[in-house]
């Protein structure tokens, strides 16, 4: 059972690996136990029951929460071609009735349902009069009244799964609290599950917190990375939205705004647009995201605060769901916590508040960490992260350094602060330190006071990056809403007093490290993957689904990379398996090709096939493709690093298992007098050609195994018409 959830997990969705759990989580489900699968968003938890669904003879019922979410499943497993309907209030009459059929009359393996048609009469009749092998309840936290997403209606479940005990029962969630995980078990009244809990760390998600300082320029200066790439940015309020979404189309951006204030047809249609990559950037509340299996985001912003660290992690994780690098940028600030503490003193329950400042310390402690930022993210969920450097955020890449004493420079801006008032920003403290004579620091007769001039020593941009440590280290708060003005903090007045020594850097050493961070398959080429990135985007639209769904970033990046050139070599790309090789894999060789002849670009082989747990079971396949391609065996055992009696090993597997080989590719090899041949040809007639030893015996040794391989391959090629038939035509097929 193991070995066929892998075949497909290559044939059918074209990946080489399970990820951590999906292997023993199918498993479990294809023997029909109670499986509670915890995994993060982008985790993988749809193959979980998809797989066993193609296995299993009778039906597997999804319920989902989402008609979004049906909809994307559907379309995604339309293009695998695994057959999978939905059945809800999205759809027309006549859609309805025909997707209904396709169940009653067993072509369908997976039917998509929202809890409440359970209860629906046509709903029950239908599923009565079949075989249901599985249910698969995505979102299951939906279930629990203490999860965010309540759902009165997943009540019914434990009812309804009762009427079908010969099903396995799966419920899928990325809710990691253990609360809401016990709740989910017991309310589905699930017996002896079996509990798979994976990692929530998300590799591929890069963390960046930077302190806002004119927040606009910063975003833009980020969003410079990013040219024509999918992203969020998250802000507190709709007014936010509406004002960031504004400004960033004044210069340009493609962008659109969602809240909870825009009608259902606009929030939709802007939704629509970005999952379609008409539009590159959605603003956005918490509002936007559930439902959104976009698997090419590149970049999630929080322009304010979140909520917690909870809401925070859900919010990232919409990120790189295809694998590939996503960089997630929080802006913050100290007026933002303040913020959040207003709202925390208006509630009323004492309960609730100290609720509330527990999660509003977890995420203040996140943000102003000077170590790895996974280490509290993940402990937050209870995890343990083992690496003290992930190497995937702002202080792996750029640790803060605290090699110098910066005491009397601090000593020096706070005095500055405190001199006028606290009613200046950054720049103009730094002036006054500087002893700059521009209107603005007469103009307030600042070039009078003490401080005036006494900073001299460094330049403009020296000061503002020691200036921005104090903010960091808490010495200062910057106020946004109030032009930026710092204030003077507690224990900024014990440094002012020269109680406290203050450690930092003068000089900033690696600036924006994380700019080089490459994405994915390192070094891509950009231009071809711009070509087929259009090409994606114009099936997409043809066939009416989503670019993502097509081919994933990752996908293309990886042709992007390899330059496949053929059946075999394409098929060895991330994502792509047999059917959407059928429907999509020509038309990308041949932009690939285009392409590559102009420029004098070779295909490039992907390493590491061979090693890969499922490599032997295809590599007859891709070697004997790769021969029926034309390639000589001497450059197959080039490009693949393998001997010659390996391949005419693969190359017999390859005719075993029903595909023909042309016999030109041999002649090289043939070096046997007729007369031997004649004599081998016989014997192989007689006695077959499975075992190899009695021929290498009758000729005493003389001839070698490699070339009593060959004249069996001669022989078998010889037979092919008759009792070998292919089973796929090869491109170049065997004459
Ligand atoms: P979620 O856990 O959020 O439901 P999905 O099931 O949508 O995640 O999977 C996220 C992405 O990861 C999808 O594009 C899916 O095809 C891909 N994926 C799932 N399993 C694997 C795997 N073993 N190898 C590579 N990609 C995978
Ligand atoms: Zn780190």
């Amino acid at each position: 059972m193991k070995t066929k959830a892998r075949i497909l997990l290559k044939d059918i969705f074209g990946y080489d690996e399970f990820r951590p759990f999906q292997e023993d989580i199918i498993h479990s489900v294809l023997e029909k136990n109670d499986t509670l699968a915890i995994m993060p968003t982008g985790g993988g938890k749809s193959i979980c029951y998809q797989i066993p669904a193609t296995i299993f003879d009778g039906l597997t019922l999804v319920i989902s929460p989402l008609i979004s979410l049906m909809k994307d499943q559907v379309d995604q497993l339309k293009e695998y071609k695994i057959p999978a309907v939905m059945l809800n209030s999205s759809l027309g009459l006549e859609e309805y009735h025909e997707n209904f059929s396709l169940v009653k009359n067993g072509w369908a393996k997976l039917l998509y349902l929202a809890p409440e048609s359970l209860i629906k009469n046509d709903i029950v009749n239908l599923l009565s009069s079949l075989k249901i092998d599985c249910i698969a309840i995505d979102e299951a936290h939906c279930i629990s009244e203490w999860g965010h997403d309540f759902r009165p209606e997943y009540r019914q479940l434990a009812d309804f799964r009762a009427r079908f005990p010969g099903a396995a029962c799966i419920a899928t969630t990325a809710t990691a609290t253990e609360r809401v995980r016990k709740d989910i078990s017991a309310s589905l009244r699930f017996r002896d599950p079996k509990i798979y809990i994976a990692s929530f760390n998300r590799s591929n998600l890069l963390f960046q917190v930077t302190p806002k300082q004119h927040t606009f320029i910063q975003l833009m200066e980020f969003l410079k990375k990013f040219p024509g790439q999918s992203g969020i940015i998250y802000c507190f309020s709709r007014n936010g939205v509406d004002d960031i979404a504004r400004r960033l189309k004044s210069y340009g951006y493609s962008v659109l705004p969602y809240h909870a204030g825009l009608q259902d047809s606009d929030r939709k249609i802007n939704q629509e647009l970005f999952i379609r990559d008409e539009v590159q950037i959605v603003v956005a509340t918490i509002a936007f995201g559930m439902g959104i299996h976009k698997s090419n985001i590149r970049f999630v912003v929080h322009y304010d605060l979140p909520k917690s660290l909870e809401s925070y992690y859900q919010e990232t994780g919409r990120a790189g769901r295809d694998g590939l690098m996503a960089h997630c940028l929080l802006l913050y600030s100290y007026s933002d916590v303040r913020k959040i503490k207003y709202f925390i003193d208006q509630k009323e329950d004492p309960k609730d508040r100290a609720s509330a400042e527990t999660h509003l310390r977890a995420l203040i402690n996140y943000a102003e960490n000077n170590s790895c930022r996974r280490v509290p993210l993940l402990e937050y969920f209870g995890e343990k992260y083992g690496n003290a450097h992930c190497g995937m955020c702002d202080n792996c890449l750029t640790p803060p350094s605290f090699k110098d004493d910066i005491t009397k420079e601090a000593r020096m801006f706070l005095s500055c602060i405190k001199r006028v008032n606290e009613k200046f920003g950054m720049t103009h403290i730094v002036d006054v330190l500087r002893g700059s004579e521009s209107q603005k620091i007469t103009g307030f007769g600042h070039h009078k006071i003490s401080t005036y001039g006494i900073g001299r020593d460094y330049s403009k941009k020296q000061w503002m990056h020691i200036a921005r440590q104090f903010i960091r280290n808490g010495l200062v708060i910057q106020d946004e809403d109030n032009y930026g003005i710092l204030k003077i903090t507690e224990s900024g007045y014990e440094a002012m007093l020269g109680k406290i020594q203050i450690k930092g850097a003068f000089i900033e050493d690696k600036p924006d490290a994380y700019d080089g961070k490459d994405n994915g398959e390192s070094g891509y080429d950009s231009g071809l993957f711009e070509i087929l990135r259009k090409e994606r985007k114009r099936l997409a639209d043809e066939g009416g689904v989503p670019p993502y769904v097509v081919f994933s970033d990752k996908t293309l990046a990886e042709m992007a990379a390899y330059y496949p050139h053929h059946r075999s070599t394409m098929l060895d790309m991330h994502g792509v398996g047999i059917n959407k090789y059928d429907t999509y894999g020509e038309i990308f060789i041949k932009l690939i090709t285009d392409h590559c002849k102009s420029r004098g670009i070779c295909e490039k082989i992907k390493q590491g096939i061979t090693k890969r747990k499922t490599g032997q079971i295809y590599k007859y396949k891709k070697i004997g493709d790769l021969y029926n391609e034309g390639l000589s065996i001497s450059e197959i055992m080039k490009t693949e690093g393998t001997k010659l009696q390996t391949i005419l090993a693969h190359l017999y597997d390859y005719i075993l298992n029903g595909y023909a080989i042309k016999p030109d590719g041999l002649a090289p090899y043939m070096t046997l007098q007729a007369g031997d041949e004649k004599i081998i040809m016989e014997a192989f007639d007689k006695t077959g050609t499975e075992r190899m030893r009695p021929f290498y015996d009758l000729f005493e040794g003389k001839i070698d195994y490699a070339t009593l391989n060959v004249y069996r391959l001669k022989f078998l090629c010889g037979q092919g018409n008759d009792d070998i038939t292919p089973r796929t035509a090869p491109r170049h097929c065997p004459g």
